[in-house]
């Protein structure tokens, strides 16, 4: 057998027959060779003519193009993923372009909200707050024993869409197909867990058809009693692996985050990732206006996980080039659904509190952008449509070239469209988003806008991470994850508006990525193995390939 690290290392491992068939890790589907279905006992359960993986990509792909809309398309690929993984992950990558929608923000947002009515088969483990005890049994239920990473929520705040309880899975099993597809993890390796403890959402509670438990979210001691043992339970049963994260809402998000972090191989994407992805955009704005980080004034619209996770991002780069931490953050400007936060409010958290402004009460938008004049504006509140025209023509006003990244996703909760920003500031915006928008045509200029997709960090982090064994994951990790980033935006793709890089060189990205985050974890000793001799190589044969594996 060819397949590296695969859970069957020896040919007497594999199941045969229908089994092999109905084992999506294993199966091959009509690709079966003919020794193939000799020795797995797959003869007669085929038709008689072998066909390619290619051929088999062809077909595939005309029956996914032939639906007719996103959901449909969705549906599709996750039966695919389901009878053969690597179909579905040859797929995925050839057309990250086209794929990305789909299997991951705008269309997964909607399938969350359809979950119920989609469910086809179990994917991922489910620990809901009556497995209080009994966690570390229902985890050794899972199939392989082995694994690189989790990724687990809690359902209670997916992308903008908010607390949607159990129906929340589809968030980590598209984190772990990009998990695969950009960062070359293999899929035997990875595990979604939805951890429901109840949904506020009453419009859940009163479906009939909702898949999760009918109660209100547990809060307090027991919620917190269940993740600690949930922490716990995954360690032991699967000593190495990286727990990510991800959709817990602002409430759980940071403190988790900062309760566990220094004790297990866990990070938070909403935080981290975003923070990571989102400064990797605004380092390639620099390269494009030639001015630096450190000079800007950035205004926060939203002052939720996101946005602290990727102000703390900025500050770090801002004292690299030499500010004071405090000098950083009077820079950095938020407003929350009360207005702007500023020193006269009540009852501001702690975060709030180091960013807190001397200005007067402010709750008015359009005069906060006034007053702050900031260089960039940031949209991470899940308020669709909340840069008006007014609002970005003043930004406009007071800039050359506003940066203006509206990052709520899905689309119907971004803050604008790539084309109202364009269109209201005559073509000098430099806009990212978080959902993915079409190039804009402003008159004789097309403008490619960029999509700040945590999928060029996490990936990237992750394989790093899996590489080196690291014992944590630093945020000095992410920073560099940046800086890797940003460098791979060409002097073309600046020209065309655009401060990511093609999707298309995800994986090259990862690979990259991988390498510098290994070197932190062997450089600050937190790596669990030696420093391979040659990590390159080590990381390149580390990643998984969509090719077939021959298994005679
Ligand atoms: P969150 O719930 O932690 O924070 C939302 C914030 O928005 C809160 O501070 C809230 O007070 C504020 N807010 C709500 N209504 C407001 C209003 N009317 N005016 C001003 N502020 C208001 O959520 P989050 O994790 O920070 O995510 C926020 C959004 O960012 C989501 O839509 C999410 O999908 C998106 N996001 C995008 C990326 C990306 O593009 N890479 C990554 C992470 C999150």
């Amino acid at each position: 057998m060819s397949k590296k690290k695969s859970p069957f290392t020896h040919l007497n491992d594999l199941p045969r027959g229908v089994d092999i068939l109905h084992n999506p890790i294993l199966n091959k589907g009509t690709a079966f060779t003919l020794k193939e279905r000799q020795v797995l006992g797959l003869k007669g359960l085929l038709p008689p003519h072998v066909l390619t993986q290619d051929e088999q990509k062809v077909k595939v792909l005309s029956a996914f193009r032939g639906k007719q809309s996103d959901l449909e398309k969705y549906i599709y690929l996750l039966a695919l993923q389901d009878r053969n993984e690597y179909l579905f992950y040859r797929l995925i990558i050839d057309e990250i372009e086209e794929m990305m929608p789909i299997i991951y923000t705008p269309t997964v947002g909607k399938a969350c909200q359809e979950f119920a009515h989609i469910y086809r088969r179990p994917r991922g483990i489910y620990i809901s707050s009556n497995d209080q005890g009994s966690i570390k049994q229902i985890l050794s239920n899972w199939i392989y024993k082995d694994l690189d990473v989790i990724v687990v929520t809690d359902g209670e705040r997916i992308l903008g869409l908010g607390d949607l309880g159990a129906d929340g899975m589809g968030i980590p099993i598209g984190k772990l197909s990009l998990y695969t597809a950009c960062g070359g993890i293999d899929p035997a390796r990875t595990l979604p867990i939805t951890i429901d403890v109840g949904t506020n959402n009453k419009e859940l509670l009163a479906e009939p058809l909702y898949i999760g438990l009918r109660q209100n979210r547990l809060r307090g001691e027991k919620y917190d009693a269940l993740i600690d043992e949930f922490m716990e339970a995954v360690t032991e049963q699967f000593p190495d692996v990286l727990i990510q994260f991800e959709d817990f809402a602002n409430q759980n998000a940071k403190r988790l985050l900062e309760k566990y972090r220094n004790d297990y191989c866990m990070f938070n994407d909403d935080i981290q990732g975003t923070g990571s992805v989102t400064l990797a955009g605004l380092l390639s704005a620099m390269r494009l206006l030639k001015t630096q980080l450190k000079d800007q004034k950035i205004l926060f619209y939203g002052a939720g996980s996101a946005a602290f996770g990727i102000a703390e991002m900025i500050v770090q780069k801002m004292m690299q080039s030499g500010l004071s931490i405090e000098k950083a953050r009077k820079q950095i400007y938020f407003i929350d659904s009360k207005g702007l936060v500023v020193k006269s409010r009540n009852n501001l958290n702690e975060l709030k509190l180091l960013y807190a402004h001397s200005f007067e009460e402010n709750s008015d938008f359009l005069s906060a952008v006034k007053v702050a004049q900031p260089s960039i504006l940031i949209g991470v509140s899940g308020q669709g449509g909340a840069f008006t025209e007014p609002l970005i023509r003043e930004m406009g006003r007071v800039n050359s070239h506003p940066i203006i990244f509206a990052l709520s996703n899905p689309t119907s909760k971004s803050e604008c469209t790539a084309e109202q920003a364009y269109n209201w500031t005559g073509g000098r915006a430099i806009f990212a988003s978080g959902s993915p928008f079409d190039p804009v045509q402003i008159e004789n200029k097309k403008f490619y806008p960029g999509q700040g997709n945590n999928a060029y960090i996490f990936p990237g982090v992750g394989l790093g991470v899996v590489v080196s064994k690291s014992s944590l994951i630093t945020d000095e990790m992410f920073i560099v994850a940046a800086d890797t980033l940003a460098n791979m935006v060409t002097e073309k793709d600046l020209k065309k508006g655009r401060m990511y890089p093609s999707l298309t060189k995800i994986c090259d990205i990862s690979y990259k990525i991988a390498i510098k985050v290994a070197n932190i974890a062997f450089d600050k000793n937190i790596a669990r193995i030696p420093t391979p001799e040659n990590l390159e190589k080590t990381v390149r044969d580390t990643m998984f390939s969509p090719e077939y594996p021959v298994y005679i």
